[in-house]
C-alpha cells in the first residue's frame, strides 16, 4: 500500500493536470467504491470545477466547486490514471497495461473533462474507493477516522510524540509508528526504516525508549519521508509514481525487505521478525 510519500507524489503529479479543469460525466460499474447511488454522482458532479488537490494521510482529497469534494484512497493495487490526447499521468499500482487503451477491464470508476480527457480509477483488487462529500460531511467523515497529526506538519512534534507514548507505553515501537492515530502515512517500509535509522529494535517497548532515543525516532520519521518525497517515492509491488516511473527512493532503502542481505553499515545480516501479521526487517546488531 502506498504510504505517505507514495501519495504525495501522486498528489504533485495529478495537480499539474487536473487542478481547474470542468468535470462533464462521471461513470463506475463497481457500486462499492462509491459512498452514494451513481446518479447521485452523475447529477451533482456535472459542471464541477477541480479547484484543489490535496492529501490527507495517505487519502487524496480533490476541492470541487460549490462545496463538494472527493475523498479517494487507492487502497493495495489502485491505480489513477489521467489521460488527455497530448499526456498521461499515471499514479499508484503500476497496472501492466498499456495506457494508450483506456478504460480497460481495470477501469471501475471515470470523471470525464469538458476538455475530452479523463482521470481513470484502475484497480485490480477493487478495495480501493472514491467518496463525494460536502464540506460538512468530510469534516465528519475524516474526524471519525480519528486520524493523527501529519507528521511532517507542525503540529507533530516531540512533546507530541511523548504524550502518545505514555498513552501507549506497552505498543512495540513499529506497531506504534504505524498507529494513524498517532501519526498518519507511516506504514511497513517507513516503520522499518526509522527503526533502522534511530538503531532500535522494531519490538522494543516504546515505555522503555529513552529520550535521546525518541528524539532519534521523530527525527527519522521527518527526515526519511522527506526524503523520500524528494525522490518520489519508493517503488515496491504495488507502486509507482505520477508519471508512471519507479520511485527513487527505492536505491535507498536500508533494512525493509533486505532480510537476508547484508546491513549498510556493520555488514551483519539482516533478519526478520513477524509482528501480528506482517514482518519487520532489522540489523540484529546495529539494532538494540
Ligand atoms: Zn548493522
Amino acid at each position: 500500500m502506498p504510504e505517505l510519500p507514495e501519495v504525495e507524489t501522486i498528489k504533485c503529479g495529478l495537480e499539474k493536470s487536473i487542478t481547474g479543469k470542468t468535470i462533464s460525466g462521471f461513470d463506475s460499474d463497481w457500486h462499492k467504491m462509491l459512498n452514494k447511488p451513481l446518479r447521485d454522482y452523475q447529477r451533482l458532479l456535472k459542471g464541477l470545477k477541480i479547484t484543489v488537490v490535496r492529501r490527507r494521510a495517505k487519502m487524496l482529497i480533490l476541492d470541487l466547486s460549490k462545496d463538494w469534494h472527493f475523498l479517494i484512497h487507492l487502497k493495495m493495487t489502485g491505480q489513477l490514471v489521467y489521460a488527455s490526447k497530448v499526456k498521461c499521468v499515471v499514479g499508484g499500482h503500476p497496472i501492466e497495461q498499456g495506457y494508450d487503451c483506456l478504460p480497460n477491464k481495470f477501469t471501475h470508476a471515470t470523471i470525464s473533462f469538458t476538455d475530452k480527457s479523463h482521470l481513470y480509477f484502475n484497480d485490480i483488487r477493487k478495495f480501493g474507493w472514491i467518496r463525494l462529500f460536502n464540506s460538512e460531511q468530510l469534516a465528519k467523515h475524516l474526524e471519525d477516522m480519528k486520524l493523527g497529526v501529519e507528521p511532517l506538519s507542525p503540529a507533530f512534534t516531540i512533546k507530541y510524540l511523548k504524550n502518545w507514548i505514555l498513552k501507549r507505553p506497552n505498543n512495540q515501537i513499529k506497531k506504534f509508528l504505524m498507529d494513524s492515530t498517532v501519526v498518519v502515512g507511516v506504514g511497513n517500509i517507513y516503520s522499518d526504516e526509522v527503526c533502522f535509522y534511530a538503531s532500535i529494535r522494531p519490538t522494543r517497548k516504546v515505555k522503555e525508549l529513552k529520550d535521546k532515543e525518541i528524539s532519534l525516532i521523530y527525527k527519522g520519521i521527518r527526515n526519511i519521508l522527506q526524503a523520500s518525497i524528494k525522490a518520489q517515492g519508493t517503488t515496491f509491488r504495488d507502486f509507482r509514481n505520477a508519471d508512471g516511473e519507479a520511485g527513487g527512493y527505492s536505491k535507498k532503502i536500508k533494512v525493509y525487505g533486505k532480510y537476508g542481505k547484508k546491513c549498510p553499515i556493520c555488514r551483519s545480516k539482516i533478519e526478520r521478525i513477524k509482528m501480528g501479521g506482517r514482518s519487520s526487517s532489522y540489523c540484529p546488531k546495529c539494532q538494540k
